[in-house]
């Protein structure tokens, strides 16, 4: 096992485009981190140079200390596993896992003895003699996780590795990987676009945006203090909800955000949140609220913001109500039952400490 430490790396790619902008963090030994972020953000583009597909224009890697800038991939002790599988389709599961050890002439008795171990771990026994055509998609996932297995890397390097699956296989292949990582403790970087994936499997999280890293954390830090709108929008599902307009006091020392004509918030910072708002007095400020922290308003809420009732989506175990609130939209959650109707005008009531605070222009939260 080993770490894998990044000092500044950079890509730029031959027609000048900068893939990764300059990332330095470090992968514990045994960690699991996750790289996420949109499509063309950079990700597969930095998991890509740790694994040595791809060259470094600037910076330095290590891993397991050792610096690797210029050491051939075969050279690294790093197994990858991609999205498409690719196995060999003449060959049975038992050949194609004994393959890459093959290439690499261990002896005979040595590939035994990974492959079964491989297929013991993976639960692989029973389809060893199969062809990859008769196994399921989740199936032959396994055996290309299990390919990466018997090289005994000190890093694996997992890159989208359940998108051909569908939804179902990719939760249940999510909690096996999870499972193999305890097992095995070993290092393992891993590359998703899913926020689910990242918060469900990561033990801290890499955000990365146009090939910048945003925010590395752990998945609930990341939820509880998104360190900008990009985080903040990007991690949770619904959305956090973004209300703006310019910041006003309210002649009793408290402070009102206008988001439109007639609509107000009532802010009720503490008092160190208090002084970071003070210098957006007259200026736009940015709030976050996050669905789970608005409800429909009940007697006793301080603040009641009208909104219009657009789309009720009751998905089983609870409803998203998506609604317009001067020129903001809104998504709640709220529980399946007694829900509002499509055009009604309610009033939301929401958790005025569970608030998050953002500059406007920069995007960057304020404190905490
Ligand atoms: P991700 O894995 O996050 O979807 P990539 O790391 O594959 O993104 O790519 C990051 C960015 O670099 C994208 O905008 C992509 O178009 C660009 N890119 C990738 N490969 C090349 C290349 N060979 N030449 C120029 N640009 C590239």
């Amino acid at each position: 096992m080993a770490s894998v430490q990044l000092e500044q790396v950079r890509k730029v790619y031959p027609n000048g485009f900068v893939g990764v902008a300059g990332a330095t963090f470090e992968i514990g030994d045994g960690e699991l981190l996750v790289l996420v972020g949109p499509s063309g953000c950079g990700k597969s583009t930095l998991l890509r140079m740790i694994a040595g597909l791809e060259t470094i224009s600037a910076g330095t890697l290590r891993i397991g200390g050792r610096v690797v800038n210029e050491v051939a991939p075969k050279d690294r002790d790093i197994a990858m596993v991609f999205q498409s599988y690719a196995l060999y389709p003449h060959m049975s599961v038992a050949e194609n896992l004994a393959f890459g050890l093959k290439l690499r002439s261990h002896d005979k008795a040595a590939i035994a003895a990974r492959v079964a171990e491989a297929a013991k771990t993976l639960e692989l026994d029973a389809l060893l003699d199969r062809k990859p055509a008769a196994l399921s998609g989740g199936q032959r996932q396994r055996v290309a996780l299990g390919r990466a297995l018997v090289r005994q890397p000190q890093v694996f390097l997992l890159d989208e590795p359940l998108s051909n699956l569908d939804a179902k296989l990719r939760a249940s292949t999510r909690v096996e990987i999870s499972r193999l990582h305890r097992k095995l403790g070993t290092t393992m970087v891993y590359v998703t676009h899913d926020q689910v994936e990242a918060m469900t499997l990561g033990q801290r999280i890499v955000v990365l945006d146009k090939g910048e890293i945003q925010q590395i954390d752990t998945p609930m830090a990341l939820y509880e203090q998104p360190a900008n709108l990009f985080v903040a929008t990007f991690l949770g599902s619904p959305k956090m909800n973004l209300l703006f307009g310019p910041l006003r006091e309210d002649g009793d020392g408290g402070l009102r955000l206008r988001i439109a004509e007639g609509v107000e918030l009532p802010l009720r910072p503490d008092a160190a949140m208090r002084a970071a708002l003070q210098p957006y007095v007259g200026r736009e400020l940015t709030v976050g609220l996050r669905p789970e922290d608005m409800h429909l308003s009940h007697e006793g809420d301080v603040g009641r913001l009208p909104a219009k009732v657009e789309t009720v989506e009751p998905v089983g175990s609870e409803a998203y109500i998506n609604l317009g609130c001067g020129g903001c939209d809104l998504v709640v959650r709220l529980p399946p039952y007694n829900l509002p109707q499509v055009g009604q005008t309610v009033h939301l009531g929401y958790e005025a400490e569970r608030m998050h605070f953002f500059d406007s222009a920069s995007g960057k939260r304020l404190l905490p």
